[in-house]
């Protein structure tokens, strides 16, 4: 599933819409190039569960916590030997304090998740599109996820029609 943003509010207000499908435990991935837009989809979401804290790339801090009306995770494992480092963390652990985990660049931990996530990916729009345009597919890996894939399709249809680009 694809949908378009055309404006960095668009993508935080998209991330604000899947957290209304999100329960805690929950692992979403995203994937996309340097500056397609990770950071600021994890700023909606953390918009939306009412953290008003500034939500930066943690990159240098590999992993940071924030608490709202649900506990946020924010990994980036940008850096390789962040990676590592992430497999350094107790992974499990923190997967499992009931609180959502969103993980920059996480392609590469899926061997270390448990087999249900969300994987957000976020491009750049065709060349010829607006500069600020983003498209950002959906993929719902595992049982629970797919249960929930038509909630997710729901909660994110006000952006399907921007898709067509
Ligand atoms: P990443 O974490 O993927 O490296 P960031 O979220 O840090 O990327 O940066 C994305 C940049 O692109 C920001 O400067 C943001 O303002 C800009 N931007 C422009 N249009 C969009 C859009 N539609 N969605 C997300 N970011 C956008
Ligand atoms: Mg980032």
């Amino acid at each position: 599933m694809h949908v378009r943003t055309r404006s960095v509010d668009a993508t935080k207000e998209l991330a604000a819409a899947v957290v209304s499908v999100v329960r805690p435990g929950d692992v979403i991935l995203l994937s996309g190039d340097l500056g397609a837009g990770k950071t600021a989809f994890v700023q909606g979401v953390a918009r939306a569960l009412g953290i008003t804290e500034r939500v930066t790339s943690p990159t240098f801090t590999l992993a940071a916590v924030y608490e709202g009306s649900m506990r946020l995770h924010h990994l980036d494992v940008y850096r390789l030997d962040n990676l590592a480092e992430v497999l350094d963390l107790d992974l499990p652990g923190l997967l499992d304090d009931g609180g959502l985990t969103c993980i920059e660049w996480g392609e590469v931990v899926v061997p270390e998740l448990p087999r249900d996530f969300l994987l957000v990916s976020i491009e750049l729009g065709h060349p010829e599109d607006i500069a600020d345009a983003r498209v950002v597919g959906f993929d719902p890996i595992g049982t629970s996820w797919h249960a929930r894939a038509g909630q997710l399709r729901t909660a994110v249809a006000p952006w399907v029609g921007e898709a067509g680009c």
